[in-house]
């Protein structure tokens, strides 16, 4: 039996023994208005190269080389390398003296909210168009792969590339990008930390598993198979010899990827999309460098995160109640200022990097993780473990509370994996699950 078949089959045994419809709570209250915390300010670090200045003053944004740089978990990058929400100011009048930059957007596995995110910038979008050509950004423009094939090595100033590396298509571009870019982005969850494109991960037989899935086993498939094809299924190749010549398709990859698992990233700026205060910083740090000459951050910078966890900027007070049931929102009427643990609720603020303000916690809605491991912690799904069984009842306090009953405590938790790696299994160390003795 697949991973899907039991899958599918634990969820019908799950709804066959479903109590009745419970009544539904009322919607939680929201009276906390967001307000983004201020980050602390950043330490002063010098950026190892400065931009050199072209002829007139201004910085010649395409003499700036990118010296090759270190992954942001990389014990060399300061840990207080942060850039705090930035003011724009006015916009910006016009071209830069030293000429427009070249700009690349790309997304890779990715389910285009990064790249509508940059219209969050709204009218600061207007800025970009005027600092920048748009070499590159298929969701938006044109631009084709043999055009940026055809470009010098390094030409592209800034690439923003979005999304996991899920198939061969992915991880080419991904590199093509980076040979000819001076500086690569991780732009967003997934390319940080695989995303939820790396919960694919969690299907042991891998790829093969999930094309025969999807494409044979799903009822509108497995009706379709059965009509059309009979006994010899349809299921997507990577070549196929027409008559015209040989088609070919991406490879599907048995395991996904982060962008740093495959090129040299030298920003990585996290959020599932980032927040318009992060884009802001990115935007603030790019448009400083092409007008006026300020040097980049230092390399593995991440931006827009604080140095602490999400608990530390959230509003919601914590009385570290001890767990005795496991709730979802939905179930429970929820508190305004008390902590979502503290009311049964999974919340993964207590492992996950502070930067966002805790938007999810004020509106009533538990942390999932989206800005990735807090400091100090590498993986963020044992750490929410150890969190969660630090607040159960022990025996000292409660003695009718033995093994069994944190057991049944935790069976509760509906797929644990899939809730505590939701964001990061792809930078994780499980990385993904293996057949028994398989690969
Ligand atoms: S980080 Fe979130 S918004 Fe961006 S591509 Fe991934 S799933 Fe979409
Ligand atoms: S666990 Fe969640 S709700 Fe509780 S303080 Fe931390 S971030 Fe806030
Ligand atoms: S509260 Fe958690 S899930 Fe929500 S935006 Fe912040 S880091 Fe992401």
């Amino acid at each position: 039996m697949g991973f899907f078949d039991k899958l599918f089959k634990k969820k019908e045994e799950k709804k066959e023994a479903a109590p009745a419809e419970k009544p539904k709570a009322e919607p939680a209250s929201t009276s906390a208005s967001f307000k983004a915390e201020p980050a602390p300010a950043p330490a002063k670090t010098e950026a190892p190269k400065a931009a050199p200045k072209a002829e007139g003053g201004n910085p010649d944004p395409y003499a700036f080389i990118v010296p090759p740089v270190a992954s942001p978990g990389d014990a060399d990058v300061p840990k207080d390398a942060i850039l705090p929400a930035a003011d724009l100011g006015p916009l910006l009048p016009g071209a830069p003296a030293g000429g427009k930059i070249k700009l690349a957007v790309y997304w890779t596995a990715a389910c285009g909210g990064c790249d509508v995110s940059l219209l969050d910038t709204h009218e600061r979008i207007l800025t970009i168009g005027d600092m920048a050509d748009i070499v590159m950004w298929p969701v938006a423009a044109d631009g084709k792969e043999k055009d940026i094939a055809a470009m010098e090595d390094g030409e592209i100033t800034v690439s923003l590339i979005n999304g996991a590396i899920r198939n061969s298509e992915n991880e080419h571009m991904a590199k093509l990008l980076r040979q000819k870019s001076k500086i690569v982005v991780a732009y967003g969850t997934c390319a940080m930390f695989g995303g939820s494109p790396a919960l694919a991960n969690l299907v042991p037989g891998g790829a093969q598993e999930i094309l025969d899935y999807v494409y044979t086993k799903t009822p509108s498939s497995a009706n379709f198979q059965a009509e059309y094809h009979k006994d010899a299924p349809v299921i997507p190749q990577t070549s196929y010899q027409a008559p015209e010549g040989e088609l070919t398709i991406p490879t599907l990859y048995d395991t996904v990827k982060t962008l740093d698992q495959v090129i040299d990233v030298d920003y990585s700026i996290p959020g599932c999309p980032p927040l318009p205060e992060s884009i802001s910083q990115l935007l603030k740090a790019v448009e400083d460098f092409v007008y006026n000459g300020v040097p980049l951050p230092p390399k593995g910078t991440e931006i827009g995160i604080t140095t602490k966890t999400l608990c530390e900027e959230c509003p919601r007070k914590k009385e570290n109640a001890r767990i005795t049931e496991i709730k979802e929102p939905h179930e429970v009427d929820v508190k305004p200022d008390i902590c979502l643990m503290d009311q049964g609720i999974l919340c993964l603020g207590p492992a996950t990097m502070g930067g966002c303000g805790a938007r999810c916690t004020r509106a009533g809605q538990p942390c999932r993780g989206c800005y990735g491991p807090s400091p100090d912690v590498q993986e963020q799904g044992a750490s929410m473990f150890t969190a969660v069984a630090s607040l159960f009842p022990v025996l000292d306090e409660d003695p009718t509370c033995g093994e069994d009953e944190i057991i049944k405590i935790m069976s509760t938790i509906k797929d644990p994996l899939g809730y505590f790696y939701a964001y990061t299994l792809g930078k994780s160390l499980i990385r993904r699950a293996v057949k028994e003795g398989g690969q």
